[in-house]
């Protein structure tokens, strides 16, 4: 006999299936056994003679082959979707049987130490709510690939193992071993190469892409996250903005149509409004901020393109210079603007925008400078040294070759389905997410590793954690 999924179930009225899952729950009642069991399309109930059920328990996993029976009226559940019929059961094997869990997984897991879930991760996504966050990110990644390729971007996959960009983050560095004393860094984001393929003539790319920094802890980041990376050739900073409100717009209306977006276009709000009026950058623009099914969108433009220097901008430049980027030393000056590079830098405005939604920061790009005059002009403004500059010998040598006004933007996934999905932290929204000071866990990773691996790269440890 075939395999049917649990949810396949009430179709089969009369006839004999099989079916196999785990068992959720377990209720003995004088001489017969009812067992929900679950697998991933949901929860069916089985009828068992003690005989057949023997003594599986919770989280066994089984093959259960049956009759499909309708419940008499007063015993359906109506909860759950098979809950008007159930399993006369014939046979059941076990497959495999399970110790006591650690904890609970037929609630929705907020009681429950975060600790202890993400130690035990492969158990927590067990649950229900868990397995719908996973769907739910799932359908919105499909979605936006096929809007995007309806829409004419091409996916390109950029390397993982890359070059330092100094994005406003420190970089996860990864010891070269055929290049002793070498490092790779891991993208903070594939900022230079989507502006590479812009001068290639792609015009228009797209790309899922894990983004890695090395933070501190904060809250609601992440050592790996992911990102929806945009990039365009000949447009201007609207037709970005255009191109993520029309995304967004038919995303919400085919994958949570119970959501109601507050105002469509999508207020378009400068910085100084905003710290005006809101006196916050990332305005909560909600009718009512109890309802749970608003989502205010808006796009903030017009952003200072510096921010005076402070000792944590230390991968800019020396850390000594007057300026950092606002948002990332690729961001263009507004045209109008470009004088004053010279005379008050601090007053130039530039074509950054950021995605709000609810009051946070769910995304953000620019209009790229694509003039390496100005590129150049403003590594001295954020004080790079000559030999920082040469690190980007690469990307302004490109610069010579034909140049295409480009842009894009990086909404966050993973911040998006938080707030769509009313999610306290992005780590409900990720199967294997990182403790806030980047510790897998489940994994226990970081590890140490053996004296002959650090050989191999050339590195030596000089003080461990103790
Ligand atoms: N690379 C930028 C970021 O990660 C986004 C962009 O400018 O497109 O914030």
């Amino acid at each position: 006999m075939k395999r049917i999924y649990n949810s396949e179930t009430p179709k089969y009225l009369g006839k004999e299936v099989k079916i196999y899952g785990w068992v959720n729950t377990r209720r003995d009642h004088g001489g017969i056994v009812f067992l929900d069991l679950r697998d991933i399309s949901g929860l069916v109930q089985a009828v068992l003679k003690p005989e057949i059920a023997g003594d599986v328990r919770p989280e066994w996993v089984v093959c259960l082959e049956g009759f499909v029976k309708e419940r008499p009226e007063r015993m359906r559940n109506l909860k759950i979707a098979t809950g008007k019929i159930e399993i006369e059961a014939q046979n059941l094997e076990i497959l495999s049987k399970a110790k006591t869990l650690p904890f609970a997984v037929d609630t929705d897991g907020y009681e429950i130490s975060e600790e202890k879930r993400l130690r035990y991760r492969y158990l927590d996504l067990r649950r229900e709510r868990m397995k719908r966050n996973l769907q739910a990110r799932q359908k919105v990644i499909h979605f936006t690939r096929e809007f995007l390729i309806k829409n004419g971007f091409i996916e390109v996959e950029t390397p993982i193992l890359t070059k330092s960009t100094p994005e406003g983050a420190r970089d996860f560095l990864v010891p070269a071993r055929l290049q002793a004393g070498k490092f790779y860094a891991l993208p903070q984001s594939p900022q230079q190469y989507k502006q590479l393929l812009m001068i290639a003539g792609l015009e228009k790319y797209f790309q899922i892409a894990r983004c890695l920094r090395d933070e501190d802890p904060r809250a609601d980041r992440q050592a790996e996250h992911t990102q929806l990376d945009i990039e365009m050739s000949f447009v201007e900073q609207e037709d970005i903005l255009d191109l993520v409100e029309r995304l967004y717009t038919s995303l919400v209306k085919t994958i949570f149509p119970e959501k109601k977006i507050t105002k469509i276009p999508f207020p378009r709000i400068t910085y100084k409004t905003a710290m005006e009026k809101y006196k916050s950058e990332k305005p909560d623009l909600r009718r009512d901020r109890k309802n749970s099914d608003e989502l205010a969108f808006a796009f903030i433009v017009d952003f200072p393109l510096f921010t005076p220097q402070t000792k944590e901008d230390f991968f800019y430049g020396s850390g000594t210079a007057k300026f950092a980027p606002s948002h990332h030393m690729f961001t263009a000056p507004k045209k109008e603007d470009i004088p004053l590079l010279n005379s008050d830098p601090l007053k130039v405005k530039s074509y950054q925008h950021d995605f709000v939604l609810n009051g946070r920061e769910i995304g953000g790009g620019s209009i790229r400078i694509h003039d390496s005059k100005i590129q150049n002009k403003i590594f001295d403004l954020i004080g790079f040294t000559e030999k920082q500059k040469k690190q980007f010998t690469h990307f302004l040598k490109a610069f010579e070759y034909g140049v295409p006004p480009h842009g894009g933007i990086a909404p966050g996934i993973d911040r998006f389905l938080a707030v769509v999905l009313n999610e306290p932290n992005i780590r409900e929204v990720m199967a294997f997410p990182k403790t806030g000071d980047n510790c897998d866990l489940m994994m226990d990773s970081p590890s140490e590793v053996t004296e002959e691996q650090l050989k191999e790269l050339h590195l030596k440890i000089s003080k461990k954690k103790k």
